[in-house]
């Protein structure tokens, strides 16, 4: 894997990437935290999906 998931800029936790249904989707480990729980974009490719995630991190 050549990308790597950034930690919740809100709360900081590690976040990790599920495959499902033949999507990908970040899963938070911080049930609590509107910034990490509430992102749900899924991607049908792991690269693109991190890629979504890093960017919204990147832009708090
Ligand atoms: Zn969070």
């Amino acid at each position: 894997m050549s990308s790597k998931l950034k930690p919740c800029p809100k709360c900081g936790e590690e976040m990790s990437i599920e495959y499902a249904c033949g999507e990908y989707f970040v899963l938070p480990t911080n049930r609590g935290c509107y910034f990490c729980d509430g992102f749900n974009e899924m991607h049908s490719s792991e690269e693109q999906e991190i890629e979504a995630w890093n960017r919204r991190a990147d832009n708090g």
